[in-house]
């Protein structure tokens, strides 16, 4: 195995998993987590769910699924170009959208809505609920029982008022620190993975234009260089090559920048990373001001979109209305839901049935939840 920098994670120096088990014989800890995180029921529901498109919308657009199989590729590469613990990068990858709701971030806005008066509901919190708790797959222990380091980089950020509840974990955030630079790197792995294939999925739906990429520095760029260099291409291989080489650029400036970063900083282990002041997983001042301008773009001119907003509009009625259905009777969830709150004995607690329903709707597909929707509204349709 390559060689990996001293303040890289590894197992001699993992904090650990919450449930003591036997060190695997044939992998490392964080490949075990990798591997559990894919055989899970979770990782296997992202297919169907939502980044930016609906999953009926068209079957090209990225899903929770292949987005999170890109966040691992860019991770992985990055990782390995930066002599980081590859395999960490790639379980933190996998695992950090498995909370997410149904509707991507409309549904998760209408949920937290309707959760405000039980804790909220926040898809980060609720990624590290699902690998720590609601994966019932071993006969030793609850969840996934994954690493600290994994669980570190699901949890990317929390509030000081969660943080207080979350033991070691929630440590980092009430003292300023930072997480492992695998953690730092998924993270932005995650950003140049979405930046990139939103602008792609946008441009096949037909929510944005050329044109007005071409406004956008990080876009015009390599598309100027791009038709410049192939006059004939078709259009859809001119923005394809066009990505790939936006995509391109942003690793560069990712590894290099963090390279000189990590050099400066002196760190020669990952406490050392984990004390520092600020990441050293970073883009350049100037790329992150590019980036920051093609984010803005597309919160502008895609994310609210109004076609997008339309599909967001009813996601949100159909979260909203399947919440009050199930904490009104709760008895309309399956049995292993009910059992769950019933399983405490005596009349069941409003937050309980709450945080139950919330579980249940937030692991549902898009298509199980506007299935359970018209079940539970719809007289003609069978329950
Ligand atoms: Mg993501």
């Amino acid at each position: 195995m390559m060689e990996l920098l001293p303040c890289a994670a590894c197992d001699k120096t993992s904090r650990g998993r919450l449930h003591g088990e036997p060190d695997p014989s044939y992998r490392s800890q964080y490949q075990r987590d990798r591997d559990r995180i894919i055989h899970s029921a979770a990782f296997r529901r992202l297919e169907y769910k939502t980044q930016v498109f609906v999953n009926h919308e068209g079957d090209l657009f990225r899903t929770r699924l292949t987005h999170s199989i890109e966040v691992a590729q860019i991770g992985r590469s990055i990782a390995r170009a930066l002599k980081l613990n590859e395999d960490l990068v790639e379980a933190i990858a996998l695992a950090h959208d498995l909370g997410h709701t149904p509707f991507g971030h409309a549904g998760q806005d209408a949920l937290n809505k309707c959760m405000s008066e039980f804790g909220g509901f926040e898809h980060n919190l609720q990624s590290l609920r699902v690998v720590d708790l609601l994966e019932e797959r071993y006969a030793e222990f609850p969840g996934l029982n994954l690493t600290f380091e994994t669980r570190e980089g699901i949890l990317k950020h929390c509030s000081h008022k969660n943080a207080r509840d979350m033991g070691e974990l929630g440590q980092r955030f009430l003292q300023k620190k930072q997480p492992s630079l695998e953690a730092q790197l998924a993270n932005l792995a995650d950003e140049i993975a979405y930046n990139n294939h939103d602008v792609d999925d946008g441009l096949r739906y037909g929510l944005i234009e050329i044109t007005q990429l071409q406004q956008i520095d990080l876009f015009a760029r390599q598309y100027e260089i791009v038709s410049r260099q192939y006059s004939n291409l078709d259009q859809r291989r001119c923005v394809h090559e066009t990505i790939r080489r936006m995509i391109n650029v942003m690793v560069v400036d990712l590894i290099e920048t963090s390279q000189k970063n990590i050099a400066d900083a002196n760190v020669m282990k990952i406490d050392d990373v984990r004390d520092q002041k600020s990441a050293l997983v970073a883009y350049s001042e100037a790329m992150r001001t590019s980036t920051l301008e093609l984010k803005q773009f597309l919160r502008k001119h895609l994310y609210h979109h109004y076609r997008v907003r339309r599909m967001t509009v009813k996601s949100a009625r159909i979260i909203e209305q399947l919440f009050r259905a199930f904490t009104e009777d709760h008895g309309l969830m399956p049995p292993q839901y009910q059992q769950k709150i019933d399983a405490n004995g005596g009349p069941a607690q409003s937050g309980q049935v709450a945080r139950v329903t919330a579980d249940y709707i937030a692991g549902m597909t898009d298509r199980y939840a506007i299935g359970e929707h018209e079940r539970l509204f719809s007289p003609s349709t069978p329950t």
